[in-house]
């Protein structure tokens, strides 16, 4: 899987139409302060159904559309899209190339497009699950958060070691058989319990 393109219009300082290809070695993106570069990864994490208004430096939702400048009246939808090239099916779904769209409007409307189809934030959520993309995995770690991770406690950051590593996720497979067998060995009893008494 590769991320190919990030289609921004009306988000954040991005009032007009912007296309970013990330073409085979491309490792950054570099400007001014205050020019973007923060809003763009924002972006990403926005398409990809991120719910928490402050973890994208605001309060509520719509303060992700562009609010106006000196020059430029406020606008009222934000839309962002990105597209994956999938041909590996690293993802899972049968599209060798993906695009997931997110759109919100001023009155509070939203909509989820995958591949132009419009969906549910759960079916974005889902298609990235376990991907490494998905909303609590590493792959994109803001300003703020190096911080958290370096004043974390070292239980914590094991946590965050674990998960990045792939160990975390096989923690939980292994919590959810082992709650499996102990429902298990509770039946075996029961059924233990009724022929007993049937004999
Ligand atoms: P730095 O290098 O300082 O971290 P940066 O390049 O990462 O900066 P960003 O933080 O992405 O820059 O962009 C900040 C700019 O985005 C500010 O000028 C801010 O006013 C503008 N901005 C943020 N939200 C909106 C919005 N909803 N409407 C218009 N502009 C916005």
């Amino acid at each position: 899987m590769k991320l190919k393109s990030l289609e921004i219009s009306g988000f954040k300082s991005f009032a007009d139409f912007t296309k970013i290809e990330f073409l085979p070695g491309m490792t950054g993106i570099v400007g001014p302060n205050g020019s973007g570069k923060s809003n763009i990864s924002e972006a990403i994490r926005w398409v990809l159904g991120e719910q928490s208004a402050k973890s994208l430096r605001g309060n509520k939702m719509p303060e992700v559309i562009f609010a106006g400048s000196a020059d430029r009246k406020p606008l009222n939808r934000a839309q962002v899209r990105i597209t994956f090239d999938n041909s590996d099916h690293y993802l899972n779904s049968d599209f060798s190339e993906l695009t997931v769209t997110r759109k919100l409007f001023r009155t509070g409307e939203s909509e989820y497009l995958i591949n132009e189809q419009s969906c549910r934030l759960k079916d974005v959520l889902e298609l990235f699950m376990d991907s490494g993309l998905g909303g609590d995995s590493f792959s994109i770690i803001s300003q703020g958060r190096v911080e958290s991770i370096f004043n974390s406690k070292p239980e914590d950051r094991r946590v965050i070691i674990e998960e990045v590593a792939g160990v975390f996720k096989y923690k939980k497979h292994k919590q959810k058989a082992e709650r499996e067998l102990q429902d298990t060995d509770e039946y075996l009893d029961r059924i233990n319990d009724i022929l007993n008494e049937l004999n």
